[in-house]
């Protein structure tokens, strides 16, 4: 792999400010053409005990330190991606697949929420109450919860671990680390730099591995450890939630979603097809927020359909390092063969294939931005998380049968409203049963706003001043007479 700064290419866990080899090694590919880029130590449940120890030791001193102390470092680790940020973007898109623009604006984004964090941690601020007493003096102060683990996904292996990592560290907390083991090279590739920008020994800690479950247990189960924070499945999710009420951790949960997107009779089509498009293909459908389920007014469904098809028809589809590529590959075989399941579905209970809806000759793990039509809600398509290139179009004729049957699934996760209608647009984003509504916009994540959602799409917020809130305790102090 050519980087500029090859000191960013890390093979090993790093637990403790030590580099450490594991029993064997994991091969990482480049999901486009299966090429091997590097082989990286597998970790264990052994190392991810040891990375808990190094955190539970650290802990004291670095919550001892002054938030500004603290802030320095992390705006020092902002720094160091920022400049590192080319090298960064090459990696993620040779491990991950996704084009190199999109890597780069990760990076960014991701570096953002520790900027941010680092400000933020400057006002913990508690309260003075007034007293119900008045030989009692009462008031409440905000402390580091302690050691957080975290477990994080391939499709954004950069900013998921930013997202809690500089929340947690800003706050005074150590942090234990297990990323995807698909995209272990941007997480690596962090913790190089959080060294150089001289975080403590033992402050962040990362052990990849291939035993999950081995890993995940000691993580969630570990009584040195407070708090746990997870973005990935839902269904993975629930199995570390349980895992989690031994010792009754703390919790965030960042999981899967099944987003609506709503296009009204009054919507800009031009506005509605590029927010739908940004939604829905970019990192290729790999997105908790990407649109899941597109209902089109009757009015204007064919002109949003023949409009939505010459937009998709024009993406360029390539490796994600190549000039102009729009779409890369999917993750892996499994996941192309999913998608296409999905569609085979959707053809066999009477939808319609606009455009695509095959593989593609690129490589096994690519398969064609598609477009299809005439889906129902009771397709699979309209019930699961797609997690593809796929936009499936439904048509709709009334404002609250729609918000009905866009409320009708147990996630909660993201959803997006299209309408120039003012009024119209305000009722609809509030009876929406979801975290984050974005109106005429297909992007819509950044540090300074909380991000999560609701029913079973999780529990807490990451970004924004509850983002932080998640890694404090809020001690009541009371002093009588
Ligand atoms: P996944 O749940 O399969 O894996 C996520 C992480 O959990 C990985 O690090 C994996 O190794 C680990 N893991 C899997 N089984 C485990 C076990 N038994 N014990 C401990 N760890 C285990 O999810 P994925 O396929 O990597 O990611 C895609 C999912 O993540 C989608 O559902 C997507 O919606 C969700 N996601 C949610 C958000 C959000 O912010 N809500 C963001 C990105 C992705």
């Amino acid at each position: 792999m050519q980087l500029a700064n090859p000191n960013l290419l890390k093979l090993q866990n790093y637990i403790n400010g030590e580099w450490r080899d594991g029993a064997s090694t994991i091969d990482v590919r480049d999901p486009a053409n299966g090429e091997l880029l590097a082989q990286v130590a597998d970790g264990s449940a052994a190392d991810a005990e040891a990375a808990v120890a190094a955190a539970s030791a650290a802990f004291p001193a670095w919550k001892s330190k002054t938030a500004a102390e603290r802030a320095a470092v992390l705006k020092r680790w902002y720094q160091l991606i920022m400049d590192n940020a080319d090298d960064l973007a090459r990696i993620l898109t040779l491990e991950q697949g996704k084009p190199l623009a999109e890597a780069k604006g990760e990076i960014v984004y991701g570096a953002s929420f520790i900027e941010w964090f680092a400000e933020e941690c400057r006002r913990a601020y508690g309260q003075t109450i007034p007293t119900h007493n008045p030989a009692m003096r009462l008031s409440t102060i905000r402390q580091p919860v302690g050691v957080v683990t975290c477990i994080t996904p391939w499709n954004f292996p950069n900013a998921m671990i930013t997202r809690k990592a500089a929340p947690a560290l800003a706050a005074g907390c150590t942090v234990v680390i297990k990323p995807a083991v698909e995209t272990p090279l941007s997480a690596l590739a962090l913790c190089q730099l959080a060294e150089e920008a001289g975080l403590p020994k033992g402050t962040i800690n990362m052990v990849v591995g291939t035993d999950a479950p081995g890993i995940g247990q000691v993580l969630t189960q570990d009584a040195r450890v407070a708090k746990f924070t997870f973005t990935g499945s839902t269904n993975v999710g629930k199995l570390l939630m349980a895992q989690c009420a031994s010792t009754v951790k703390k919790m965030s949960m960042e999981l899967g979603g099944n987003a609506p997107f709503i296009v009204f009779d009054d919507a800009d089509l031009d506005t509605a097809v590029a927010a739908c498009v940004a939604t829905k293909f970019r990192n290729a459908g790999q997105t908790c927020v990407s649109t899941n389920r597109i209902y089109v007014h009757e009015a204007v469904h064919d002109e949003f359909v023949v409009k939505l098809r010459a937009a998709v028809a024009e993406m360029k589809i390539g490796h994600g390092c190549d000039d102009g590529v729009s779409v890369g590959p999917v993750i892996h075989r499994r996941a192309a063969e999913r998608v296409n399941g999905l569609v085979q579905d959707a053809i066999a209970a009477g939808a319609k294939v606009e455009l695509g809806g095959d593989y593609l000759p690129h490589g096994e793990n690519y398969y064609a931005p598609t477009l299809i039509t005439g889906v129902t809600d009771e397709m699979r398509i309209a019930r699961e998380e797609i997690f593809g290139p796929l936009a499936p179009v439904q048509k709709f004729s009334d404002e609250d049968d729609v918000v009905r049957r866009a409320n009708e699934t147990p996630y909660g996760l993201a959803a997006y409203v299209m309408s120039e209608n003012i009024r119209r647009a305000n009722r609809v984003v509030e009876a929406l049963e979801y975290g984050m509504v974005a109106c005429n916009t297909g992007v819509f994540s950044t540090a300074v706003a909380p991000f999560g959602g609701s029913k079973e799409s999780g529990i807490g917020r990451e970004g924004g001043v509850e983002g932080m809130a998640e890694f404090y305790e809020t001690k009541y102090c009371c002093f009588g007479a």
